[in-house]
């Protein structure tokens, strides 16, 4: 991911790097060949604009003449926005001071929802905490099943459906799962939900109402960062559908051109919190939006 757009903005500085003055033309010329390179990684457009006239507006209101090295001054401008763009500081979960916390992944099916479930849980034992995992999709025949292989595969206990627990209804295990939860001392639920291929209505209308019942204290919206654009269609969908507090995104080891990973913090308002990268347990991070501009700067 994003190997075109590095390549691309670095010649873009190169072709700076040899002049000693810096003229209004040379940032014109500058701001076009980032807008070229930003839309070609398929960054939403509304974002592509924003970012392009405050680098220019950056760069006309700043002394480059005076600076000893005016072009390291423009990358450095473009360094800050893309940070600023990504969501600014690192954000992760906020705890309860009540525990349970309670984490709710909402999502796609095929997004990385269980994968990640499995992830945040031995992220969360590293940080010791004491996960519980829930499996409230019951959508899939197989859902619980693949929840329970990630549980066992972190050492982390999995609430399934079982008679007593809320049998086919995923709102009453997931209600059941905070009983249990303060029951046994888990101090962190991760509630998995059901997602479709598509954005589907009776779905996120269950999505919500476990939302409802288990009051989560932060709901991640997990995405595929490979689903380009459309991420960003989705996430409006989930944002108006359920509401989320962070995004999780998901695939980044996949050669998607990072349209979406630059996209979305911002048309999200919602701060990008963890990333995924492979079908490893350890393939997962938090966010730094800072690391992630100056990967992408190289
Ligand atoms: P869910 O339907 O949202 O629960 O998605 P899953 O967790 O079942 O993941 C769907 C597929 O994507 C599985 O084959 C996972 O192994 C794979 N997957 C999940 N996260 C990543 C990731 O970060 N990188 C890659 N390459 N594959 C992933």
């Amino acid at each position: 991911m994003f190997d075109t757009l590095q390549d691309r903005l670095a010649a873009t500085f190169k072709n700076l790097r040899g002049k000693g003055r810096i003229t209004e033309a040379d940032i014109d010329e500058t701001a076009r060949e980032i807008r070229r390179a930003l839309l070609e990684a398929d960054v939403n457009l509304a974002v592509v604009k924003e970012f392009v006239a405050a680098v220019k507006e950056r760069a006309r209101s700043t002394e480059l003449h005076a600076a000893l090295n005016p072009a390291q001054q423009i990358v450095k401008i473009v360094n800050d926005e893309l940070v600023s763009i990504l969501g600014g500081e690192t954000r992760t979960v906020r705890f309860a001071k009540r525990p349970p916390t309670v984490i709710m992944l909402a999502g796609l099916q095929g997004a990385g929802k269980t994968t990640l479930a499995g992830k945040l849980a031995l992220w969360l034992k590293g940080q010791g905490h004491s996960p519980l995992l829930v499996a409230a999709d019951l959508q899939r025949p197989n859902a619980v099943n693949q929840l329970q292989i990630v549980g066992q595969r972190a050492g982390v206990h999995v609430f399934a459906p079982e008679p007593g627990n809320g049998v086919g209804n995923p709102i009453e295990v997931a209600k059941n799962s905070i009983a249990e939860a303060e029951r046994r001392l888990y101090d962190v639920v991760i509630v998995d939900t059901a997602g479709r291929l598509g954005i589907d209505a009776e779905l996120m209308q269950q999505a919500a109402d476990i939302r409802d019942a288990v009051r989560p204290d932060e709901v991640l919206f997990v995405v595929d960062a490979m689903i380009g654009q459309d991420a960003v269609n989705t996430a409006n969908a989930f944002a108006e559908g359920v509401g989320f507090d962070g995004v999780v995104l998901t695939k980044l080891d996949g050669d998607a051109r990072g349209g979406a990973a630059l996209s979305i913090a911002r048309v999200t308002g919602k701060p990008i919190m963890f990333a995924s990268s492979g079908e490893g347990q350890k393939d997962f991070d938090v966010f730094h939006p800072d690391r992630m501009a100056s990967r992408i700067l190289g």
